[in-house]
């Protein structure tokens, strides 16, 4: 039986729910409190408005626990402002999580490619082109070391892996692909079966 969290202070909570459930899961958690996070075997960051959740986090015990979390292993994925929680370091401002060792400029489209789609094909994922879907984007403008590119459209890298954290700066969630979940929850296969 696997059980994923989906933080649940602010933003698109539904749409991954309704992925991971046409995937099969039938036990997600919408996490508030970190007590929570003990049953899940991986995370979903969601978007929305990473100052909003950003903030809660940094007052909650969630944020330390979210931390223990990721390194003991487990899979966390952050779409778009979930992108943004993980970064170690965010254009202009403080970060909060700072797991994942990338540089992110936030609303990095600007206001002229505010929001946009597109297809493409991320080969780690599936062999398929998927569909894209941008919102107010972040976009990652430098990775460390340990950070593997899964996707970079027009010069710009929109998506990312580093160990056992993924990070996009779309939301397959807002599409009719469940590609990304379905890779996302092999992420968790592995890190269970590693375990055993
Ligand atoms: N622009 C938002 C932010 O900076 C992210 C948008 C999204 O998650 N779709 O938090």
């Amino acid at each position: 039986m696997t059980t994923i969290g989906i933080l649940a202070l602010q933003g698109g909570i539904e749409e991954h729910q309704a992925h991971l459930n046409r995937l099969g899961i039938k036990h997600i958690v919408a996490v508030k409190k970190a007590g929570q996070l003990a049953a899940c075997q991986g995370l979903i960051l969601p978007g929305g408005e990473s100052t909003a959740i950003g903030k809660t986090l940094r007052e909650s015990p969630l944020l330390q626990a979210i931390t223990g979390f990721a390194k003991q292993g487990k899979p966390v994925w952050g779409t778009c402002a979930g992108l943004i929680l993980l970064a170690q370091n965010i254009s202009g401002e403080n970060n909060y999580l700072g797991l994942l060792q990338i540089s992110v400029c936030r609303n990095g489209y600007g206001r002229q490619l505010d929001s946009f789609k597109t297809t493409a094909v991320i080969p780690e994922v599936s062999e398929q082109p998927l569909p894209l879907v941008f919102i107010r984007a972040p976009y990652i403008s430098q990775i460390g070391p340990g950070v593997k590119v899964l996707l970079k459209l027009n010069q710009k890298i929109v998506a990312v892996k580093q160990k056992n954290i993924i990070a996009t700066s779309f939301h397959p969630e807002l599409t009719d692909d469940l590609s990304f979940h379905r890779y996302f929850l092999e992420l968790v296969q592995t890190a269970n079966d590693q375990k055993k």
